[in-house]
């Protein structure tokens, strides 16, 4: 019999030792060489369904920083899905490479892969990946979601996860000012991408003072003309007096070159994983006073969307009100995490965990 020492296979930093740490099932490593296409699949956990997790495309400067980056956010889908109350499991796929490799051959290779798995784990969009990428990929499998609405799917996604965040950020607010509401309040947007620009339009009804940052000068000119926002460099958002960050951007924006920059009263945004170390920078959050909406629990409303959209049952206004659903669960999160003294990260997780246990009547290591 073949004997695998233990102290090889769970080794700090190897893939075992992550996989093991965070109690990943699996995670599947994709190539091909005509097309170009490298691709991690994690799958974390499917005890309430088959993984949902979108695919993410991104220039990773190195392979392990795509590793950490597909374990971390596919776990982050585990306990996103379950306080949804989603019937789904926690999975997601990363394309290393400049998102121009993409057509229609490198997405349906992609799509042949996600089909291999047999609907274990089912694709969507994420960041660099829109719904019409969605359309190749469902030549290939059945087991991909967030299709166009002119294919019969439900679109995009991102108006639906910015109402969820929106939903948060007021329930945060009303922990932390003793009102939802954000009329006067100085907000810090980083990232005016799909789900930063729909979040401004809410923002911008309820008569906030908005702030404005991103890489790209062009889409920031274009929201500060249409919505008086003021625009400030990327660099200074963490140093600007906020009542309140919203983290659209990509995550880890929360680490410890930038935490002790944080003037703000509040953090609600839609980011995933914004919380470089969930346990020291959650931690940190919650000793400086300052009330952090779980990212996981408050971008779930694309998940709700496309997870509807997967299990042929979409209906937008149901879909709405589930995530509405959001701002209660948020405040109770919240109230959870004061009355038990414990960052809001780690009473989001404990409540995940505690719905995927009574679910699967098994007791969850991770
Ligand atoms: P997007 O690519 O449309 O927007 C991201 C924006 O952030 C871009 O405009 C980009 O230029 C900007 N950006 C990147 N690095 C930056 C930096 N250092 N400083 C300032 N701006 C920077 O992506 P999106 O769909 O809006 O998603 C944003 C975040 O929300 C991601 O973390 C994504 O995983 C998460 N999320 C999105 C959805 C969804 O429905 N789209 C759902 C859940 C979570």
């Amino acid at each position: 019999m073949l004997e695998i020492k233990t102290t090889e296979t769970v080794r700090e930093g190897s893939i075992f030792g992550q996989i093991s740490t965070m109690d990943h099932e699996q995670l599947v490593v994709c190539h091909d060489q005509a097309t170009g296409l490298k691709a991690l699949i994690g799958i974390h956990n499917t005890t309430l369904g088959p993984a949902l997790g979108g695919t993410r495309m991104w220039p990773y400067a190195t392979e392990e920083e795509a590793i950490t980056d597909v374990l971390r956010l596919s776990r982050g889908m585990t306990f996103k899905n379950s306080l949804a109350g989603l019937n789904l499991g926690g999975g997601k796929a990363v394309i290393i490479g400049d998102p121009k490799l993409k057509n229609e051959a490198f997405l349906r290779r992609f799509g042949r892969f996600v089909e291999s798995l047999g609907g274990r784990y089912v694709t969507a969009e994420d960041v660099n990946m829109k719904t019409s990428d969605m359309e190749y990929i469902a030549m290939e499998t059945r087991h991909v979601t967030g299709l166009p609405q002119i294919k019969g799917g439900a679109g995009d996604p991102s108006p639906v996860t910015a109402y969820g965040v929106y939903m948060g950020m007021k329930a945060a607010a009303k922990k932390a000012f003793g009102s939802d509401s954000l009329t006067g309040k100085k907000i810090g947007v980083q990232g005016v991408g799909q789900v930063g620009k729909y979040l401004i339009e809410y923002l911008v009804k309820e008569g906030a003072e908005i702030l404005i940052t991103d890489i790209f000068e062009d889409k920031l000119k274009e929201i500060a003309k249409s919505t008086g926002a003021t625009v400030v460099d990327p660099n200074v958002i963490y140093d600007m007096q906020m009542d309140i960050y919203a983290p659209c951007a990509l995550g880890a924006t929360i680490n410890d070159q930038t935490i002790d920059r944080l003037k703000c009263k509040v953090i609600a945004g839609g980011a995933n994983n914004q919380l470089k170390d969930e346990a020291k920078h959650g931690q940190i959050l919650m000793s400086k006073g300052i009330i952090y909406a779980p990212d996981f629990l408050i971008n779930a409303g694309g998940v709700i969307n496309v997870g509807a959209e997967y299990y042929g049952d979409y209906h937008k206004e149901i879909v709405f009100a589930q995530t509405e659903k959001i701002y209660d669960t948020c405040l109770s999160i919240l109230d959870k995490s004061e009355k038990e003294n414990i960052p809001a990260q780690e009473a989001a997780i404990q409540a995940a965990k505690a719905r995927i246990e009574a679910i699967g009547r098994v007791k969850l290591p991770f």
